[in-house]
């Protein structure tokens, strides 16, 4: 069963695009990470499969419900975390706690206040007075007290410092095992490697791949890195190509003899082959993206 089911779904503001003819289903039990660059459509959709904005076509699906007619009890069921959460100035960080609690109609003073200690966040402290990261945990504790079937984050880390992302992940990995959905957008590749096990990519308002982190992660490309000089410019399969004062590096994808021929003509002194990051598997994506 799907916790996600997206199908054509569309939101454009006035003439501007949120998302396009977007098509994404997400496992119950899963853990998701949802990568994408600034304005590609990652808020966009979050806000819409939750029923917090209206599609201009298309539908969705949350928790076999349908978004559209179902948008109360599903919501019940789900943990929000936006990407800049707004809280009651005034009101002490403990009180938006509870409130947001009795808004879901569960008890849950306990497991808040190991969150609380867990994550480091003064209770005591109005929401004016609290640190952008700080209100980030605030928001954090919201989302996940309740124990949701569903935890839809929208760049949770931002703001956290490195001690709080680790214990954070703690967190999320344990919802995860007690067989909650984890749904998460980023735009740190390395966060997404290290704890999501499948992964969509969105670009331009459109889903333009997904799969398994390790699936996404192949590829037969190679960099090279080469010290000195050599012609390369009748090598096909060449891409990102970078030139420095003692060499060049560049992503590789052709055949090894062709390549080994122009250096062998050229003057190599050194030279590395290394299987490409993460990161830069990725921008290949969205460079492939933006070459049709
Ligand atoms: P991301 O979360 O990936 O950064 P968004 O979903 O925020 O992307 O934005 C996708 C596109 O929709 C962008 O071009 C953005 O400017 C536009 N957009 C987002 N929210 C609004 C809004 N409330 N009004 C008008 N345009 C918006």
């Amino acid at each position: 069963m799907y916790a996600i089911r997206a199908q054509g779904l569309t939101k454009y503001y006035g003439r501007t695009r949120g998302i396009e003819k977007l098509d994404l289903s997400v496992e119950k039990g899963d853990f998701f990470g949802f990568i994408g660059p600034n304005g590609a459509g990652k808020s966009t959709f979050i806000r819409t499969i939750l029923g917090l904005i209206s599609p201009t076509s298309g539908r969705a699906e949350v928790l076999g419900m349908d978004i559209s007619e179902k948008k109360e009890k599903l919501l019940a069921n789900v943990g929000y975390l936006p990407s800049e959460a707004i809280f009651y100035d005034g009101m002490k960080a403990g009180k938006v706690i509870k409130l947001s609690a009795e808004l879901r109609k569960r008890s849950c003073s306990r497991y808040a206040e190991e969150l609380c200690e867990r994550l480091q966040l003064d209770v005591n402290k109005r929401c004016d007075e609290l640190s952008f990261g700080n209100r980030k945990k605030l928001g954090i504790i919201c989302a996940l007290q309740h124990e949701p079937e569903l935890i839809v984050l929208d760049e949770p880390t931002s703001g956290l410092d490195p001690l709080m992302q680790r214990e954070f992940w703690n967190i999320l990995h344990e919802h995860n095992r007690r067989g909650a959905t984890i749904f998460l957008s980023s735009h740190i590749l390395s966060e997404i490697r290290n704890n999501c096990r499948n992964a969509a990519i969105i670009r331009g308002g459109s889903i333009i791949a997904t799969g398994s982190v390790s699936e996404l992660s192949k590829t037969d490309a190679r960099r090279v890195a080469i010290m000195g000089s050599a012609d390369i410019s009748a090598l096909e399969g060449v891409r990102a190509l970078e030139k420095n004062e003692q060499g060049m590096s560049f992503l590789y994808s052709g055949e090894a003899s062709s390549l080994l021929r122009a250096l062998a003509c050229g003057d190599v002194r050194g030279i590395t082959i290394t299987e490409p990051g993460l990161e830069e598997i990725f921008m290949h994506y969205y460079e492939e993206e933006a070459a049709e």
